[in-house]
């Protein structure tokens, strides 16, 4: 049920039944732009713009990020970018700005709490943004990382309202955001759900210590539980909920995060077939009892082997 390929198109993600569901690639650098754009998928739902910042000596100026950001739009021409302002903290910490160090870096001053404190660094990040909008008229998406409250949302909605930016948007990877999203989404155009963050921060297992990957699983059905939250908070709003962790390339986890009311999927770009094939087997009302099921499960495993039993064996 793929949409035929006219030259300079790209297929959109179908459910079974014809339900669109964006995918889209995660990257880091033009250069992944350049590759994932000749790919058959939609355009970027995360572009994370850490590595212009991090190991060196001076902040990039507003013209080489007006540069980067320019032949990102461009690589997608007409598709969408969604870049994600920078996501630095004492754990990725900037050389060229004073960070205090902090015993708990994932929860101090990182995302979009440095950027309220160096505002000359989100500043000048906006503004190269909004050159680059102007120079290139893409279909341009901004949002902010670890955003928690409806201060912090209308802070920076209204910073990129205010250079005219088309659409403005908050990720939602702190429990906070998720159990409020429906408050945060009215200060906003969308949101994308970070599956990473958002599992340390619900299940308080430090996302870098491999022994605690088991309580990190995005199939615990308490993260299930804080995504399904966002999404009805995004349905009470009509507002996009996308995800960009790595949740959203499991073609089975797919299909469950689409059964709770995610309308975009970004990932690594060499995950989008698989999902693509996976979402076409299936019907959106699959998708919702799946989810269901895996939301009634008592642990992370009953709810993928539920998962597992209700899709398509193909998967
Ligand atoms: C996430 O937290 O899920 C996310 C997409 O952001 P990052 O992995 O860059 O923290
Ligand atoms: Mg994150």
């Amino acid at each position: 049920r793929r949409t035929v390929l006219l030259s300079g198109s790209h297929g959109q993600g179908l459910t079974k039944d014809g339900r669109h569901i964006a995918l889209l690639a995660n990257i880091g650098s033009a250069a992944d732009a350049t590759k994932a754009a000749a790919l058959d998928l939609e355009g970027s739902g995360l572009f994370r713009t850490e590595f212009m910042f991090l190991d060196r000596q001076d902040a990039p100026s507003v013209e080489e990020q007006t540069d980067t950001y320019t032949r990102v739009i461009e690589s997608f021409g007409n598709r969408r970018v969604v870049v994600r302002t920078l996501d630095a903290g004492a754990d990725k910490p900037l050389a060229f700005t004073q960070m205090p160090e902090e015993e708990n870096p994932a929860l101090g001053i990182r995302g979009l709490r440095l950027g309220m404190r160096k505002q000359e660094l989100l500043d000048t990040q906006l503004e190269a943004l909004s050159r680059a909008y102007r120079a290139t008229h893409g279909d341009l998406w901004v949002m902010a990382p670890m955003v928690a409250d409806v201060d912090e949302a209308h802070y920076f909605a209204q910073k990129v309202r205010a250079l005219g930016l088309p659409k403005v948007g908050v990720m939602i990877e702190v429990p906070a955001a998720a159990l409020r999203a429906s408050r945060v989404l009215r200060e906003v155009d969308f949101a994308s759900i970070g599956t990473n963050d958002l599992a340390q921060y619900t299940m308080a297992a430090d996302r870098l210590n491999g022994e605690l990957a088991g309580l990190l699983s995005p199939w615990q059905p308490a993260v299930l539980e804080m995504i399904s939250f966002a999404c009805k908070g995004g349905a009470t709003t009509h507002s996009h909920i996308g995800v960009c962790g790595e949740a959203g390339g499991d073609p089975l986890l797919a299909l469950v995060l689409v059964g709770l009311g995610v309308t975009s999927l970004s990932m690594a770009p060499k995950k989008v077939a698989a999902v693509r094939a996976s979402l076409a087997m299936h019907d959106c009302s699959r998708c919702q009892e799946m989810a269901q099921a895996a939301l009634d499960s008592s642990t992370a495993a009953q709810a993928r082997d539920a998962v597992i039993s209700m899709a398509d064996p193909a998967v």
